[in-house]
């Protein structure tokens, strides 16, 4: 069974609100996904929480290297 988790981000380029759905399986690893509002490609790392929820981090392509 998959379950799915809604989180609200903030974009790091526009600083919109939006919201992503976590998956499990992309447990500890980036993925990009562009943002709904202005398209600009958000890095995504989906960690766990003490408590067991998925979280995630956003990055912006910038301050990657
Ligand atoms: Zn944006």
């Amino acid at each position: 069974m998959t379950t799915l988790n809604e989180k609200q981000i903030y974009c790091p380029y526009c600083g919109e609100h939006i919201t992503v759905l976590l998956n499990p399986e992309d447990l500890d690893q980036d993925y990009i996904e562009d943002c709904q509002v202005c398209c600009r490609p958000i890095t995504m790392f989906v960690y766990e929480e003490n408590n067991g929820e998925l979280a995630v981090e956003v990055r912006d392509e910038n301050s990657t290297y």
